[in-house]
């Protein structure tokens, strides 16, 4: 819709990082196509997708990186972090451990990515609240110790998504123009 002939003014490269099965692929599924599936197979193919928006009155190209399945500690190469301008760090709040490995991947990008990066905490799966692990409270009290934007989503049924990434994109914005 009105990409054709579209003047871009900037394009903003944002990678996906997180635990294996947190809902990275889905969540960008979402936001560059809404679409969802619940038995996603391990990340194929595709590099990353992108999304053209207006942020006041510029067109944005958010070109958004999904990791194809090389969760594994330290497996994701810095060709990866490379010209990366916003990063969105999802864990899934009904596994404590993709919270838990949160500070590895706050190390990773730290070693490998700008230092003006701006970094999103998302605590993905909402609408499986009740088999939540992860308490807002703590992961709200880590993202500001941390310097991280926060927010809790679900790529299921599509909350916070749009809100999310249009809030890094905003943030980003402000910074760079
Ligand atoms: P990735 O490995 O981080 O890319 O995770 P995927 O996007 O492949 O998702 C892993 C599994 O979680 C898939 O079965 C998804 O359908 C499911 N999933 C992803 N997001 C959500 C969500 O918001 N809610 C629920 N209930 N399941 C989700
Ligand atoms: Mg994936």
């Amino acid at each position: 819709y009105g990409e054709f002939n579209q003047k871009i003014d900037y394009v903003f490269k944002v990678v996906l990082i997180g635990d294996s099965a947190v809902g990275k692929s889905q969540l960008l599924a979402r936001y560059a196509r809404n679409e969802f599936s619940l038995d996603s197979k391990a990340t194929i193919g595709v590099e990353f997708q992108t999304r053209t928006l207006v942020i006041d009155h510029k067109t944005v190209k958010a070109q958004i990186w999904d990791t194809a399945g090389q969760e594994r500690y330290r497996a994701v190469t810095s060709a990866y972090y490379r010209g990366a301008v916003g990063a969105m760090l999802v864990y899934d709040m009904t596994k404590r451990q993709s919270f838990d490995h949160v500070t590895r991947w706050l190390d990773e990008l730290r070693g490998h990515a700008d230092k003006n990066i701006v970094i999103m905490l998302i605590g993905n799966k909402s609408d499986l609240s009740t088999l939540r692990t992860v308490p807002t409270e703590d992961a709200k009290e880590f993202a500001q110790s941390e310097n991280l934007f926060f927010m809790e989503t679900s790529a299921l049924e599509a909350t916070n998504v749009e809100n999310a990434f249009l809030t890094i994109l905003t943030e980003i914005y402000r910074i760079i123009s």
